[in-house]
């Protein structure tokens, strides 16, 4: 009896799993080969002020086309992580990003650019180097690059990513925790890391509406960021109520479907002249 379960979860599991490494197989082809042809493009999206004397920005979010859609980043870059295509599509993403940051200036609209990090690429070591060439090669200031690392991928070497955020830091990027409370250690970070913003995890400012618990969660985040000097910026705002709600209570940036989505550059800069 046991030999016929073991012969049928064979049967049954072997070609499940064969199916899968051979589309990991495929995918992992695929997305090289996009990285040697840099056959990506950097969509931007308007991170604006809710309060005087603060300036918009854009946050970079990398686009994988493919013929006519585009393959999402939530996917293909846990998958980059993971299987040593990090650091090339984040070169990608810093080299594009900061030549997006010169090309508006030359155009006369000066532009702000917030970059996510993968906790990978904080890992390499060289980031500060890397950054230090990218902008002197773009000739452009650190003031208008901003760093977002993702809470939740943040692993546990504390001591060493806040020394080298505050390499970061003293050479005059700006660095925001991205995902703000989803994570294990949230509090932490603000206690252990050299930040200047936070950005409140979506699923936060999604739920606020009509729930006492979570609006206090959210007046406490803001609250607390206050208090010691971090900016704070809702992620995910897409309706006008969580936008009253997020004002009322001080938040000073707002980005979100509500106010507009990531878009290609000419059409971000046309917003820009827009609403400028
Ligand atoms: P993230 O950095 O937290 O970026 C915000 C995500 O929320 C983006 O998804 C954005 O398109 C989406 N979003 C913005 N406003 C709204 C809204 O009102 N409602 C909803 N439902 N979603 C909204 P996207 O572009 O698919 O990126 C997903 C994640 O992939 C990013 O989350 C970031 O962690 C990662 N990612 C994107 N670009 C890069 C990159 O260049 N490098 C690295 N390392 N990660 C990236
Ligand atoms: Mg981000
Ligand atoms: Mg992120
Ligand atoms: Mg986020």
């Amino acid at each position: 009896q046991s030999k016929a379960l073991g012969r049928n979860r064979y049967s049954f599991f072997e070609p499940a799993i064969g199916e899968r490494l051979k589309e990991e197989m495929a995918l992992f082809t695929h997305l090289r080969s996009a990285v040697k042809q840099r056959a990506f493009t950097l969509h931007y999206q308007p991170v604006l002020p809710q309060q005087p004397g603060l300036a918009p920005y854009a946050e970079a979010l990398l686009r994988w086309p493919q013929g006519g859609s585009n393959a999402s980043p939530g996917v293909f870059i846990p998958f980059a992580e993971n299987h040593g295509l990090i650091e090339a599509i984040g070169d990608y993403v810093l080299d594009s990003a900061c030549d997006f940051v010169a090309r508006s200036r030359d155009a006369g609209l000066p532009q702000i650019v917030s970059i996510n990090l993968s906790a990978k690429q904080l890992a390499l070591g060289d980031l500060p180097a890397k950054l230090a060439r990218q902008l002197q090669a773009s000739g452009i200031d650190p003031s208008s690059v901003e760093l977002e690392l993702t809470e939740s991928t943040l692993i546990q070497d504390l001591a060493a990513i806040g020394s080298i955020l505050q390499e970061l830091r003293a050479a005059g990027f700006r660095i925001a925790i991205d995902d703000f409370g989803a994570g294990y250690s949230s509090l932490n970070y603000l206690v252990e890391l050299p930040v200047d913003k936070v950005k409140i995890d979506q699923r936060f400012i999604g739920s606020l509406a009509g729930n006492p618990r979570n609006q206090a969660v959210v007046e406490a985040i803001l609250a607390l960021a206050r208090a010691i000097g971090v900016q704070t910026v809702a992620e995910g705002v897409e309706t006008a109520e969580q936008l009253a709600f997020l004002r009322a209570h001080g938040c000073h940036y707002v980005q979100g479907y509500y106010l507009a989505r990531p878009m290609p550059e000419a059409d971000y800069l046309a917003f820009c002249r827009q609403s400028g």
